[in-house]
């Protein structure tokens, strides 16, 4: 098989998204897969009861290199991303997944398919689930580009026995969120509040109806610092919520609290990255982008992700 077959791309959050979308437009047939409902990863927005949606991963981006401004900008322009939260503060609209959306648009993606293997295809690849059934048809695939958390990549690769030099010294803090909503006043003015104190339980609380496209309703979502996550990581997901509504409930007033749950995200933010802007083995055609590589942050996930795609593109033409 040539160098010029179709490509997988595992994960479909801004990382992913980014890397389609880029290979789509010059002319690469592309395949994004995703093991969760819809595309976004950690920018993400979660439904609960009775229409309540919150936006429980990032929070909001910021755009420093012109690349993602322009990007920015023109989900600005087009409703796709609105300021909030601040000054070069921006959020997806209506939810934190749009701007991943858009940049698939057009594009072969599926959800709700968790790649369990990768298995040799002569010189190419086929994506497999873990109980061995193949995916994407069992299409063979001349590279495979991975954008999930390092964690999740390296057992990707551990099971071919491949290796992505770097990733495995990615670290991550994990999160736990609260999602709750409320009746009565706001809990305060603002539209969030962030604390950098290490030992307090929450790093940022917002009201999350005050983001641009959101039902206005009494919705807070609200991060647990990363010492904090890491001393209740592994309790169940009922018990942290009723800890985490009560340390918030000594904070800050809430009134009737209508609803609360919790969220882990085990792999939240980056706390040490590979340095370089992606990874990428030519002779296997296997590469690796995502915030693992550049730091935690939405833009250097996205960064990544053109950065990835530039070096296959750099190897061969459509
Ligand atoms: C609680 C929290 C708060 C944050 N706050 C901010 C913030 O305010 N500002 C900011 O800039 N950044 C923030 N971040 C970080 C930001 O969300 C990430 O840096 C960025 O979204 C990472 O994008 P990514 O594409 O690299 O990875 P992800 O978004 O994690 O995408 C990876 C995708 O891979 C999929 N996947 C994993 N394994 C498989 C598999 N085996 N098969 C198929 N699919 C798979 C996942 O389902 C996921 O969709 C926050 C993150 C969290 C969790």
């Amino acid at each position: 098989m040539g160098r010029d077959g179709t490509i997988a791309i595992i994960g479909a959050g801004i990382a992913g998204a980014a890397a389609a979308r880029r290979l789509h437009d010059a002319g690469h047939r592309v395949v994004v897969l995703d093991k969760g409902r819809g595309p976004g990863g950690r920018m993400a927005t979660r439904r609960g009861p009775d229409g309540l949606r919150f936006d429980h991963g990032a929070q909001f981006f910021t755009a420093r290199d012109p690349r993602f401004a322009a990007c920015v900008e023109d989900w600005t322009a087009r409703g796709i991303a609105a300021p909030w939260g601040g000054p070069h503060r921006s959020v997806g609209a209506p939810g934190m997944s749009a701007p991943a959306r858009d940049l698939l648009a057009g594009i072969d993606l599926s959800c709700g398919r968790a790649v369990g293997r990768l298995a040799r295809a002569g010189d190419g690849w086929r994506l497999e689930e873990a109980d061995g059934t193949a995916l994407a048809h069992g299409a063979a695939f001349s590279r495979v580009l991975l954008t999930c958390p390092s964690p999740q990549g390296l057992a990707l690769l551990a099971g071919c026995g491949q290796d992505l030099p770097g990733l495995a010294d990615v670290r991550y803090a994990p999160c736990w969120t609260l999602m709750l909503a409320h009746d009565g006043p706001p809990p305060f003015e603002e539209p969030a509040r962030q604390d950098d104190d290490p030992a307090a339980v929450f790093a940022w609380i917002a009201r999350d109806g005050t983001k641009p496209g959101r039902e206005g309703g009494g919705t807070v979502v609200a991060h647990a610092a990363p010492a904090w996550s890491r001393a209740n990581l592994e309790d169940g997901a009922d018990a942290v919520a009723e800890r985490l509504v009560a340390a918030l409930q000594a904070i800050v007033p809430l009134g009737t609290v209508r609803h609360a749950a919790a969220h882990r995200w085990r792999y939240a933010q980056v706390e040490r990255a590979v340095g370089t802007p992606c990874l990428f083995a030519p002779e296997t055609g296997l590469g690796y982008a995502g915030d693992g590589c550049l730091g935690p942050r939405v833009e250097f996930a996205y960064l990544s992700g053109l950065a990835l795609a530039e070096r296959v593109l750099g190897q061969a033409e459509p």
